[in-house]
């Protein structure tokens, strides 16, 4: 079992979907992560920032799952990071309607003695400049560096974007994203501009219909289990991503077989986070409800076909 360094904003939120409207509540890639990766029983620490204003029971949420949260600078005069999304009625795409930096804006990351040694370190969403500096961070070189992002900060910090991006293994990216990154329109062809930028893994993430795993020649497809009831699809890149983390460093193995069951832990852990508002699902999820999800999951996708 590896030890997880989590790195993502630990923020407010308010969202808006067809079926209803949050006030600020509990967001944040880093949150979304820690809550996916609790499910695999292993040292894991966020390192990240909040304002004043952050309650202490959010940040206790984290720790009673088994998060340390001993990274996560309280800048007492400061606001923490707030987000606004607006989802359209495919609830496939959003509009950002507010993005306020707040004590992120002059955020100098610190990882935990005990964690500069982890073994898998995930880069969540936010600036590159903090998640490079996570990595110089390191003590021994990480065995896994998994990275993900948003257009947001190919808008505004490409270069840094693309300097940390050379020192990752595996990017998580939604299909937008990686056609905004490279100009392709077709999935492979981005996928394979994305390699060249540095990763040798490459996920593309589709929303409800899956997720593409690229490595070298090799592809590997999860479809998004089909739900009845998709409340707010907010978070689910980061949960898929910290349930990808989570698994790799539970089972310590990195290669591409492995990296498939991590694909499918991601999906089956973002379809649960879907179903409420926020964290909301993700707060009370439990081992066995993921388990049978699983199984769900594994019957959607397999089948016997004889081959002459
Ligand atoms: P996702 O739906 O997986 O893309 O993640 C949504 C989460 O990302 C929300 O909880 C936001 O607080 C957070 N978020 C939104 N914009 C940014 C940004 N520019 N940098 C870091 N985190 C962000």
């Amino acid at each position: 079992m590896s030890k997880l360094v989590i790195v993502g904003t630990v923020a407010f939120d308010a969202i808006e979907t067809p079926f209803g409207k949050t006030d600020k509540i509990l967001g944040g890639a880093a949150t979304y992560i820690g809550l996916a990766a609790s499910h695999f029983n292993i040292d894991a620490a966020a390192v990240s920032v909040v304002g004043g204003d952050f309650p202490q029971a959010y940040l206790d949420l984290l720790s009673n799952k088994n998060i340390d949260v001993s990274g996560v600078e309280i800048v007492k005069e400061g606001k923490t990071f707030f987000w606004s999304g607006r989802y359209h009625n495919d609830m496939n795409s959003r509009d950002t309607l507010a993005t306020e930096l707040n004590t992120l804006a002059d955020f100098n990351p610190v990882v935990p003695e005990n964690y500069k040694d982890a073994e898998v370190v995930m880069l969540g969403n936010l600036h590159p400049i903090v998640q490079s500096s996570v990595l110089d961070q390191m003590t021994t070189k990480p065995k896994l560096v998994i990275l993900d992002t948003m257009n947001f900060w190919m808008d505004c910090a490409l270069d840094d974007l693309l300097n940390v991006i050379k020192r990752i293994d595996v990017i998580t990216i939604n299909d937008e994203e990686a056609r905004q990154l490279t100009g392709e329109y077709s999935l492979v062809v981005a996928a394979k501009k994305i390699h060249e930028m540095g990763p040798k893994y490459v996920v593309i993430k589709k929303g409800e219909h899956g997720a593409l795993l690229f490595h070298n020649e090799n592809v590997f497809y999860a479809p998004a289990l089909p739900l009845k009831e998709v409340f707010d699809p907010t978070g689910a890149g980061d949960t898929f991503a910290g349930g990808f983390a989570g698994y790799i460093a539970k089972t310590n193995d990195t290669s591409f077989e492995n990296m498939k069951n991590a694909v499918i832990y991601g999906s089956t852990l973002a379809s649960f986070c879907v179903e409420k508002f926020g964290t909301e699902r993700m707060q009370n999820l439990s081992n066995e409800e993921v388990h049978k999800r699983l199984l769900q999951f594994k019957q959607l996708t397999q089948f016997d076909i004889e081959l002459t």
